[in-house]
């Protein structure tokens, strides 16, 4: 990046700090990350999924930094050999009137170069609050919009880490808070990533007293009638999940599985047994995300320009495929089937994500570098 270095004069630690995590947020980024190299304190910013240098402060300046975001968390500065953990809500930089309360989380580390430290932002980005703003294909929302309009079922998003199935979750919750009033709404969750108005959201801890499971348990007393579990992770779980869709609830949860047959396969080997997933399981959505192509540089000879840091992309789409379970799909579960016979079988209802994801190369909207990258090469036909 242009300016590195030009930190060097900056003797104002707390300025310096607020100045890195304002630049970082006003790139987007989820993560700022505070790296003791060689050279100095690499200051990286994690924007559209990718890592992007925003400065290499001088060695000299490198622990206080760091000891400041531990101020900053309600960590122990003296303590330099253990990690930690914080979390704090954060003004914004007195020196920009407009800065809005973010909530950060500060996570350090040692390291052989000294503590190294990663602040991840938990963004509530105004652009991503509903169905048809993240980039789904219309015809995928309609079919959303519609499990969520059941009274009960289980709708389940999928994706590996940094897919956006939580971002989609969220959406979710929020289209049945504001298109059905009357229904009462409650989240489990680890961490709470966004603040949800006018719904009852629950912080789980899972290795202390309210894990998932027996928090479920308990909330069912609390009259529930549409649950946001925020992930299933073992047989005990799922199986109180599958219990409450099959009681009348509606659960909404993620998976960490690629596809839609990968997910039905998963909830059958975590020992549900398949004629109760056939009834509950209403959808499935399977998603990642895709850097969108900067419109800035695109159609310039090299790509890279001011506006998205030399990446040459700029903000990023949910690509998806959905899947319910309809009678042929129903039978093959109940024998048993396997996930490549499944995965077959479902392609039948819609496009896959690839075949989605080459919609948008076609489009202009990524291209093919990017869906190699997230989705592996294009099968040769
Ligand atoms: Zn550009």
């Amino acid at each position: 990046m242009g300016n590195r270095q030009s930190g060097a004069q900056n003797h104002d630690v707390t300025g310096l700090v607020n100045q890195m995590l304002s630049r970082g947020l006003a790139a987007r980024a989820t993560d700022v990350h505070f790296e003791p190299i060689d050279d100095g304190l690499l200051v990286r910013a994690r924007i559209d999924g990718q890592l992007v240098d925003l400065e290499l402060l001088p060695t000299n300046l490198s622990e206080n930094v760091v000891s400041r975001l531990k101020v900053m968390a309600s960590l122990l500065t003296y303590r330099v050999d253990i990690p930690q953990e914080g979390s704090l809500v954060w003004q914004g930089d007195s020196a920009e009137p407009a800065g809005h309360p973010v909530d950060l989380r500060v996570a350090t580390f040692p390291t052989i170069r000294g503590e190294r430290a990663v602040v991840r932002v938990f963004h509530v980005s105004s652009e991503l609050r509903s169905l048809d703003t993240l980039g789904l294909h219309p015809e995928q929302v309609s079919l959303i919009r519609f499990a969520l309009a059941q009274p009960a079922g289980f709708i389940v998003a999928s994706g590996p880490a940094g897919s956006g199935k939580t971002t989609t979750l969220y959406a979710m919750i929020r289209e049945v808070r504001d298109q059905f009033a009357g229904r009462s709404v409650l989240t489990l969750e680890d961490p709470v990533e966004q603040r949800l108005d006018r719904i009852t959201q629950i912080q789980i801890n899972p290795h202390g007293e309210l894990g998932y499971e027996r928090c479920m348990r308990s909330l069912l007393r609390q009259d529930p009638q549409v649950i946001l579990l925020g992930e299933v992770r073992d047989r005990q779980t799922a199986a109180v999940a599958i219990e409450a869709a099959l009681t009348g609830h509606l659960i909404l949860t993620t998976a960490h599985s690629g596809d839609p047959a990968d997910t039905i396969v998963r909830f059958l080997e975590m020992g549900i047994p398949a004629y109760q997933l056939t009834s509950v399981l209403t959808l499935v959505c399977s998603q990642r995300l895709l850097r969108k192509t900067c419109l800035e540089c695109s159609g310039a000879s090299s790509r890279g320009c001011e506006a998205c840091l030399g990446t040459g992309y700029a903000g990023r789409t949910a690509v998806a495929q959905l899947a319910q379970i309809d009678e042929q799909a129903r039978t093959l579960i109940l024998r048993c089937a396997t996930a490549s016979e499944l995965r077959r079988e479902l392609k039948r209802q819609g496009p896959d994500m690839i075949d989605r994801a080459m919609t948008l190369v076609t489009s202009g909207t990524t291209d093919e570098c990017e869906v190699a990258r997230v989705l592996g090469q294009r099968p040769s036909a």
